[in-house]
Protein backbone atom coordinates (compact mmCIF):
# COMPACT_ATOMS: atom_id res chain seq x y z
CA UNK A 1 0.00 0.00 0.00
CA UNK A 2 1.41 3.04 -0.70
CA UNK A 3 1.07 6.14 2.73
CA UNK A 4 -0.35 9.56 1.28
CA UNK A 5 2.18 10.93 3.46
CA UNK A 6 1.05 14.75 2.78
CA UNK A 7 -2.03 13.85 4.07
CA UNK A 8 -0.99 11.80 7.42
CA UNK A 9 1.15 14.86 8.13
CA UNK A 10 -1.67 17.25 8.24
CA UNK A 11 -2.59 15.01 11.58
CA UNK A 12 0.32 16.11 13.06
CA UNK A 13 -0.33 19.88 13.28
CA UNK A 14 4.06 20.70 15.06
CA UNK A 15 4.86 19.31 11.35
CA UNK A 16 3.61 22.44 10.21
CA UNK A 17 6.21 24.93 12.78
CA UNK A 18 8.94 26.55 11.21
CA UNK A 19 11.78 26.75 13.62
CA UNK A 20 14.20 29.59 12.79
CA UNK A 21 12.62 30.58 10.18
CA UNK A 22 12.83 27.13 8.69
CA UNK A 23 10.47 24.41 7.82
CA UNK A 24 10.72 21.48 10.31
CA UNK A 25 12.11 18.58 9.63
CA UNK A 26 11.74 16.27 12.67
CA UNK A 27 14.02 13.31 12.64
CA UNK A 28 14.06 12.68 16.69
CA UNK A 29 11.86 10.15 16.16
CA UNK A 30 13.71 7.59 18.40
CA UNK A 31 14.05 9.77 21.60
CA UNK A 32 9.83 10.61 21.07
CA UNK A 33 7.38 10.89 18.70
CA UNK A 34 5.23 13.59 17.57
CA UNK A 35 1.20 13.42 18.62
CA UNK A 36 -1.57 13.28 16.05
CA UNK A 37 -4.72 15.39 16.50
CA UNK A 38 -6.57 12.87 17.72
CA UNK A 39 -4.43 12.02 20.76
CA UNK A 40 -4.49 15.44 21.86
CA UNK A 41 -8.10 15.37 21.43
CA UNK A 42 -8.88 12.55 23.35
CA UNK A 43 -7.00 13.77 26.16
CA UNK A 44 -8.53 17.06 25.67
CA UNK A 45 -11.97 15.02 25.48
CA UNK A 46 -11.21 12.56 28.62
CA UNK A 47 -10.64 15.66 31.15
CA UNK A 48 -14.00 17.52 29.44
CA UNK A 49 -16.04 14.71 29.49
CA UNK A 50 -14.55 11.42 31.14
CA UNK A 51 -13.21 12.78 34.08
CA UNK A 52 -13.48 11.54 37.82
CA UNK A 53 -11.15 8.90 39.50
CA UNK A 54 -11.44 5.31 38.24
CA UNK A 55 -11.96 1.76 40.59
CA UNK A 56 -13.71 3.70 43.22
CA UNK A 57 -16.66 5.53 42.58
CA UNK A 58 -20.64 4.73 41.90
CA UNK A 59 -21.22 6.79 40.43
CA UNK A 60 -21.64 7.72 36.91
CA UNK A 61 -18.88 9.68 35.78
CA UNK A 62 -16.20 7.35 37.80
CA UNK A 63 -17.51 4.34 36.40
CA UNK A 64 -17.21 5.67 32.58
CA UNK A 65 -13.71 6.29 33.33
CA UNK A 66 -12.94 3.19 34.84
CA UNK A 67 -14.51 1.68 31.52
CA UNK A 68 -12.14 3.90 29.00
CA UNK A 69 -9.19 3.20 31.22
CA UNK A 70 -10.22 -0.81 31.05
CA UNK A 71 -11.19 -0.65 27.62
CA UNK A 72 -7.90 0.81 27.08
CA UNK A 73 -6.16 -2.00 28.52
CA UNK A 74 -8.26 -4.49 26.16
CA UNK A 75 -7.17 -2.26 23.07
CA UNK A 76 -3.30 -2.42 23.98
CA UNK A 77 -3.57 -6.41 25.21
CA UNK A 78 -5.38 -6.87 21.10
CA UNK A 79 -2.45 -4.66 20.28
CA UNK A 80 0.47 -7.04 21.15
CA UNK A 81 -1.71 -10.44 21.01
CA UNK A 82 -1.44 -11.14 24.83
CA UNK A 83 -4.07 -14.07 25.98
CA UNK A 84 -5.61 -11.73 28.95
CA UNK A 85 -5.82 -8.18 29.39
CA UNK A 86 -5.04 -9.40 33.44
CA UNK A 87 -1.88 -9.16 31.35
CA UNK A 88 -1.18 -5.57 30.27
CA UNK A 89 0.02 -3.31 33.34
CA UNK A 90 -0.36 0.19 33.04
CA UNK A 91 3.17 1.93 34.38
CA UNK A 92 4.90 5.41 33.56
CA UNK A 93 7.14 3.96 30.44
CA UNK A 94 9.76 1.39 30.05
CA UNK A 95 11.69 2.70 32.58
CA UNK A 96 9.29 2.20 35.04
CA UNK A 97 8.41 -1.28 33.37
CA UNK A 98 11.97 -2.11 33.31
CA UNK A 99 12.82 -1.19 36.80
CA UNK A 100 9.21 -2.91 38.55
CA UNK A 101 10.90 -6.26 37.06
CA UNK A 102 13.98 -5.76 38.16
CA UNK A 103 12.99 -4.71 41.65
CA UNK A 104 10.20 -7.13 42.03
CA UNK A 105 11.78 -10.48 39.70
CA UNK A 106 15.30 -9.85 41.95
CA UNK A 107 13.27 -10.05 45.33
CA UNK A 108 11.39 -12.93 44.35
CA UNK A 109 13.62 -14.84 42.16
CA UNK A 110 17.27 -13.97 42.90
CA UNK A 111 19.93 -14.54 45.62
CA UNK A 112 23.51 -13.19 45.97
CA UNK A 113 25.70 -14.81 42.86
CA UNK A 114 22.60 -15.51 40.74
CA UNK A 115 22.86 -14.19 37.19
CA UNK A 116 21.51 -11.45 34.33
CA UNK A 117 22.40 -11.54 31.20
CA UNK A 118 21.89 -8.41 29.02
CA UNK A 119 23.96 -6.77 26.47
CA UNK A 120 26.05 -3.94 25.38
CA UNK A 121 23.44 -2.47 23.26
CA UNK A 122 21.11 -1.64 26.21
CA UNK A 123 19.75 1.77 27.12
CA UNK A 124 20.69 2.61 30.54
CA UNK A 125 17.00 1.77 31.71
CA UNK A 126 17.77 -1.52 30.84
CA UNK A 127 21.15 -1.31 32.39
CA UNK A 128 21.04 0.92 35.57
CA UNK A 129 17.85 -0.87 37.18
CA UNK A 130 20.14 -4.00 37.56
CA UNK A 131 22.74 -1.99 38.63
CA UNK A 132 20.97 -0.78 41.57
CA UNK A 133 19.55 -4.55 42.16
CA UNK A 134 23.30 -5.89 41.99
CA UNK A 135 24.53 -3.72 44.78
CA UNK A 136 22.11 -4.20 46.97
CA UNK A 137 21.37 -8.05 46.85
CA UNK A 138 24.69 -9.10 44.97
CA UNK A 139 23.72 -9.85 41.78
CA UNK A 140 25.96 -10.34 38.45
CA UNK A 141 25.59 -9.26 35.05
CA UNK A 142 27.03 -10.39 32.23
CA UNK A 143 26.87 -8.81 28.94
CA UNK A 144 26.25 -10.11 25.30
CA UNK A 145 29.52 -8.26 22.56
CA UNK A 146 28.36 -7.01 19.57
CA UNK A 147 30.38 -7.61 16.20
CA UNK A 148 31.35 -4.86 13.90
CA UNK A 149 28.36 -4.59 11.90
CA UNK A 150 26.55 -3.59 15.68
CA UNK A 151 24.79 -7.37 15.68
CA UNK A 152 24.72 -8.90 18.97
CA UNK A 153 27.40 -12.06 19.07
CA UNK A 154 25.14 -15.32 19.95
CA UNK A 155 27.81 -17.56 19.98
CA UNK A 156 28.86 -15.65 22.86
CA UNK A 157 25.57 -14.96 24.21
CA UNK A 158 24.71 -19.09 24.47
CA UNK A 159 28.18 -19.10 26.24
CA UNK A 160 26.96 -16.83 28.97
CA UNK A 161 24.30 -19.49 30.32
CA UNK A 162 24.92 -20.98 33.76
CA UNK A 163 23.37 -22.79 36.17
CA UNK A 164 23.08 -19.11 37.72
CA UNK A 165 21.47 -17.71 35.24
CA UNK A 166 18.03 -16.43 36.22
CA UNK A 167 17.16 -13.84 33.37
CA UNK A 168 17.98 -12.54 30.04
CA UNK A 169 17.10 -8.95 29.53
CA UNK A 170 17.92 -7.45 25.97
CA UNK A 171 16.59 -4.81 23.45
CA UNK A 172 14.23 -5.83 20.68
CA UNK A 173 15.83 -2.47 18.54
CA UNK A 174 19.03 -0.46 19.59
CA UNK A 175 18.38 2.83 19.94
CA UNK A 176 21.32 3.80 18.57
CA UNK A 177 22.37 1.42 15.78
CA UNK A 178 19.42 0.29 14.81
CA UNK A 179 19.38 -3.43 14.89
CA UNK A 180 16.57 -5.39 15.42
CA UNK A 181 17.96 -8.43 17.42
CA UNK A 182 16.69 -12.00 16.53
CA UNK A 183 15.10 -11.81 19.70
CA UNK A 184 13.09 -14.91 19.12
CA UNK A 185 16.19 -17.16 18.57
CA UNK A 186 17.12 -15.88 21.89
CA UNK A 187 14.10 -16.14 23.78
CA UNK A 188 14.27 -19.83 22.42
CA UNK A 189 17.76 -20.50 24.00
CA UNK A 190 16.97 -19.02 26.86
CA UNK A 191 13.96 -21.17 27.45
CA UNK A 192 16.32 -24.00 26.47
CA UNK A 193 18.48 -23.21 29.22
CA UNK A 194 14.70 -22.83 31.48
CA UNK A 195 15.16 -19.22 31.81
CA UNK A 196 12.25 -16.31 31.34
CA UNK A 197 13.07 -12.98 29.34
CA UNK A 198 12.84 -9.27 29.16
CA UNK A 199 12.51 -7.34 25.80
CA UNK A 200 12.67 -3.74 25.95
CA UNK A 201 10.48 -3.21 23.05
CA UNK A 202 10.69 0.77 23.67
CA UNK A 203 11.94 1.19 19.74
CA UNK A 204 11.07 -1.67 18.31
CA UNK A 205 6.62 -1.49 18.84
CA UNK A 206 6.60 2.07 17.64
CA UNK A 207 8.26 0.29 14.00
CA UNK A 208 6.89 -3.18 13.58
CA UNK A 209 4.74 -5.80 14.42
CA UNK A 210 5.01 -7.31 17.97
CA UNK A 211 3.41 -10.57 19.04
CA UNK A 212 3.92 -11.56 22.49
CA UNK A 213 2.29 -15.01 22.26
CA UNK A 214 4.89 -15.63 19.06
CA UNK A 215 7.62 -13.95 20.29
CA UNK A 216 7.19 -16.27 23.90
CA UNK A 217 8.87 -13.51 26.28
CA UNK A 218 7.92 -13.77 29.69
CA UNK A 219 7.85 -9.40 29.74
CA UNK A 220 7.89 -6.54 27.20
CA UNK A 221 7.96 -3.21 27.62
CA UNK A 222 7.22 -0.25 25.98
CA UNK A 223 6.56 3.83 25.82
CA UNK A 224 3.48 5.28 25.06
CA UNK A 225 5.11 8.85 23.82
CA UNK A 226 7.23 6.51 21.25
CA UNK A 227 4.41 5.62 19.71
CA UNK A 228 2.91 8.84 18.80
CA UNK A 229 0.97 8.61 22.46
CA UNK A 230 1.64 10.65 25.64
CA UNK A 231 4.36 10.79 27.70
CA UNK A 232 4.05 9.58 31.19
CA UNK A 233 2.30 6.02 30.15
CA UNK A 234 3.91 2.85 29.32
CA UNK A 235 3.18 -0.93 29.43
CA UNK A 236 3.96 -3.80 31.29
CA UNK A 237 3.33 -6.96 29.32
CA UNK A 238 3.45 -9.96 31.51
CA UNK A 239 2.72 -13.72 31.17
CA UNK A 240 -0.33 -14.09 33.78
CA UNK A 241 1.62 -16.68 35.94
CA UNK A 242 4.98 -14.53 36.19
CA UNK A 243 2.43 -11.33 37.41
CA UNK A 244 0.37 -13.54 39.87
CA UNK A 245 4.47 -14.94 41.32
CA UNK A 246 5.92 -11.91 41.42
CA UNK A 247 5.39 -9.34 44.62
CA UNK A 248 3.65 -6.10 44.11
CA UNK A 249 6.71 -2.87 43.31
CA UNK A 250 4.92 -0.22 45.07
CA UNK A 251 2.64 0.01 47.67
CA UNK A 252 -0.83 2.54 48.14
CA UNK A 253 -4.45 2.44 46.89
CA UNK A 254 -5.76 0.29 44.59
CA UNK A 255 -3.22 -2.26 44.81
CA UNK A 256 -4.84 -3.77 48.10
CA UNK A 257 -7.69 -6.39 48.67
CA UNK A 258 -7.58 -5.34 52.40
CA UNK A 259 -5.68 -3.31 54.84
CA UNK A 260 -5.17 -3.97 58.26
CA UNK A 261 -2.05 -3.14 60.57
CA UNK A 262 -1.75 -6.80 60.84
CA UNK A 263 -2.00 -8.08 57.35
CA UNK A 264 -2.31 -6.39 54.01
CA UNK A 265 -3.34 -8.52 51.22
CA UNK A 266 -2.63 -7.49 47.38
CA UNK A 267 -5.52 -6.87 44.62
CA UNK A 268 -5.36 -9.13 41.96
CA UNK A 269 -3.93 -8.68 38.36
CA UNK A 270 -3.46 -6.29 36.54
CA UNK A 271 -4.13 -4.09 39.74
CA UNK A 272 -1.45 -5.57 41.76
CA UNK A 273 0.92 -3.56 40.37
CA UNK A 274 -0.89 -0.75 39.50
CA UNK A 275 -0.73 1.33 42.58
CA UNK A 276 -2.26 4.92 43.55
CA UNK A 277 -4.15 6.54 40.75
CA UNK A 278 -3.56 5.12 37.31
CA UNK A 279 -2.57 7.97 34.04
CA UNK A 280 -6.65 6.83 32.83
CA UNK A 281 -6.24 9.95 30.64
CA UNK A 282 -2.99 8.18 29.51
CA UNK A 283 -4.40 5.15 28.72
CA UNK A 284 -7.14 5.82 27.10
CA UNK A 285 -5.06 8.53 24.71
CA UNK A 286 -2.30 5.39 24.17
CA UNK A 287 -5.05 3.12 23.35
CA UNK A 288 -5.91 6.02 20.67
CA UNK A 289 -2.58 6.24 19.44
CA UNK A 290 -2.01 2.63 18.85
CA UNK A 291 -5.88 2.77 16.48
CA UNK A 292 -4.05 5.65 14.35
CA UNK A 293 -0.86 3.05 13.67
CA UNK A 294 -3.33 0.67 13.42
CA UNK A 295 -5.13 2.96 10.92
CA UNK A 296 -2.09 3.05 9.11
CA UNK A 297 -1.09 -0.19 9.73
CA UNK A 298 1.79 -1.40 11.39
CA UNK A 299 3.07 -3.66 8.31
CA UNK A 300 2.53 -0.25 6.02
CA UNK A 301 4.78 1.33 8.23
CA UNK A 302 7.51 -1.02 8.67
CA UNK A 303 7.67 -1.37 4.92
CA UNK A 304 7.63 2.42 4.34
CA UNK A 305 10.52 3.34 7.11
CA UNK A 306 12.93 0.99 5.55
CA UNK A 307 12.65 2.01 2.57
CA UNK A 308 13.33 5.84 3.71
CA UNK A 309 16.48 4.26 6.06
CA UNK A 310 17.71 2.41 2.95
CA UNK A 311 17.20 5.94 1.22
CA UNK A 312 19.17 8.12 3.92
CA UNK A 313 22.17 5.02 4.12
CA UNK A 314 22.25 5.78 0.45
CA UNK A 315 22.40 9.39 0.99
CA UNK A 316 24.40 9.43 3.60
CA UNK A 317 27.23 7.10 2.20
CA UNK A 318 27.52 9.94 -0.55
CA UNK A 319 28.87 11.85 1.92
CA UNK A 320 32.90 12.03 2.01
CA UNK A 321 34.03 11.34 5.22
CA UNK A 322 30.84 9.90 6.70
CA UNK A 323 31.26 6.90 9.21
CA UNK A 324 27.61 5.17 9.76
CA UNK A 325 27.34 3.03 13.09
CA UNK A 326 25.78 0.22 13.00
CA UNK A 327 25.69 -1.93 9.49
CA UNK A 328 23.46 -4.76 10.74
CA UNK A 329 21.81 -7.17 8.16
CA UNK A 330 18.32 -6.24 10.17
CA UNK A 331 17.68 -2.59 10.64
CA UNK A 332 15.08 -0.25 11.98
CA UNK A 333 15.37 3.29 11.16
CA UNK A 334 17.68 4.61 12.72
CA UNK A 335 21.13 5.95 11.63
CA UNK A 336 23.86 6.99 13.88
CA UNK A 337 26.74 9.34 12.36
CA UNK A 338 29.96 10.91 12.21
CA UNK A 339 31.12 13.28 9.90
CA UNK A 340 35.06 13.22 9.91
CA UNK A 341 36.07 15.18 12.74
CA UNK A 342 33.30 17.58 13.42
CA UNK A 343 32.08 17.09 16.70
CA UNK A 344 28.30 15.67 17.44
CA UNK A 345 27.30 18.53 19.41
CA UNK A 346 28.51 21.38 16.91
CA UNK A 347 27.30 19.23 14.15
CA UNK A 348 23.45 18.68 15.88
CA UNK A 349 23.31 22.52 16.49
CA UNK A 350 24.20 23.54 13.25
CA UNK A 351 21.39 21.49 11.92
CA UNK A 352 19.18 22.49 14.19
CA UNK A 353 19.82 26.06 12.76
CA UNK A 354 18.82 24.46 9.87
CA UNK A 355 15.26 23.50 10.90
CA UNK A 356 16.67 20.01 11.03
CA UNK A 357 15.83 18.31 14.65
CA UNK A 358 18.43 15.30 15.14
CA UNK A 359 19.88 14.13 18.31
CA UNK A 360 23.55 14.15 19.63
CA UNK A 361 25.40 12.50 22.14
CA UNK A 362 26.11 9.23 23.79
CA UNK A 363 22.25 8.61 23.84
CA UNK A 364 21.63 6.63 26.60
CA UNK A 365 24.07 4.06 25.58
CA UNK A 366 27.63 4.92 27.18
CA UNK A 367 28.60 0.90 27.37
CA UNK A 368 27.93 1.32 23.70
CA UNK A 369 29.71 4.63 22.91
CA UNK A 370 32.82 2.68 24.98
CA UNK A 371 32.45 -0.27 22.47
CA UNK A 372 32.48 1.69 19.37
CA UNK A 373 35.16 3.79 21.02
CA UNK A 374 33.24 7.20 20.36
CA UNK A 375 32.12 9.97 22.77
CA UNK A 376 28.73 10.01 20.89
CA UNK A 377 27.01 10.26 17.65
CA UNK A 378 24.50 12.16 15.35
CA UNK A 379 21.24 10.00 15.16
CA UNK A 380 18.54 10.52 12.63
CA UNK A 381 15.56 8.84 13.58
CA UNK A 382 12.36 8.32 11.35
CA UNK A 383 8.94 7.79 11.39
CA UNK A 384 6.26 7.03 8.95
CA UNK A 385 5.96 10.93 8.24
CA UNK A 386 9.39 11.28 6.58
CA UNK A 387 9.77 12.17 3.45
CA UNK A 388 13.11 11.11 1.03
CA UNK A 389 12.80 14.81 0.47
CA UNK A 390 13.76 15.74 4.13
CA UNK A 391 16.26 13.40 3.58
CA UNK A 392 17.70 15.38 0.73
CA UNK A 393 17.79 17.96 2.65
CA UNK A 394 19.43 16.73 5.53
CA UNK A 395 22.02 15.42 3.60
CA UNK A 396 22.78 18.79 1.93
CA UNK A 397 23.00 19.87 5.25
CA UNK A 398 25.42 18.23 6.20
CA UNK A 399 27.19 18.65 3.01
CA UNK A 400 27.30 22.29 3.39
CA UNK A 401 28.10 22.49 6.90
CA UNK A 402 30.70 20.26 6.21
CA UNK A 403 32.47 23.20 4.45
CA UNK A 404 32.52 25.21 7.49
CA UNK A 405 34.68 23.08 9.53
N1 LIG B 1 14.95 1.51 26.05
C1 LIG B 1 15.27 1.98 24.85
C2 LIG B 1 15.85 1.05 23.83
C3 LIG B 1 15.08 3.33 24.55
O1 LIG B 1 15.42 3.79 23.35
C4 LIG B 1 14.54 4.17 25.54
C5 LIG B 1 14.36 5.61 25.27
O2 LIG B 1 15.02 6.21 24.44
C6 LIG B 1 14.20 3.63 26.77
C7 LIG B 1 14.42 2.30 27.00
C8 LIG B 1 13.61 4.47 27.86
O3 LIG B 1 12.33 4.87 27.52
P1 LIG B 1 11.53 5.88 28.47
O4 LIG B 1 12.43 7.05 28.70
O5 LIG B 1 10.33 6.22 27.66
O6 LIG B 1 11.20 5.14 29.72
Amino acid sequence: MILDIKKIQTDFPILKKEIYGKPLIYLDNAATTQKPRSVVEKIEYGYYNVNANIHRGVHFLSQAATEAHEEARRYVQQFLNARSSNEIIFTRGTTEAINLIASSFTDECMSAGDEVILSVMEHHSNIVPWQIQAAKKGIVLKVIPINDWGELCLDEYRSLFTERTRLVSVTHMSNVLGTINPVKEMIEEAHAHDVPVLIDGAQSVPHMKVDVQELDAEFYVFSGHKIYGPTGIGVLYGKEEWLDRLPPYQGGGEMIATVSFEKTTFNELPFKFEAGTPDYIGSTALAEALRYVDGIGIDNIAAYEHRLLAYATERLNEIDNMRIFGQAADKGAVISFLVGDIHHYDLGMLLDRLGIAVRTGHHCAQLLMQRLGIEGTVRASFSFYNTEEEIDQLAAAIERLKGMF
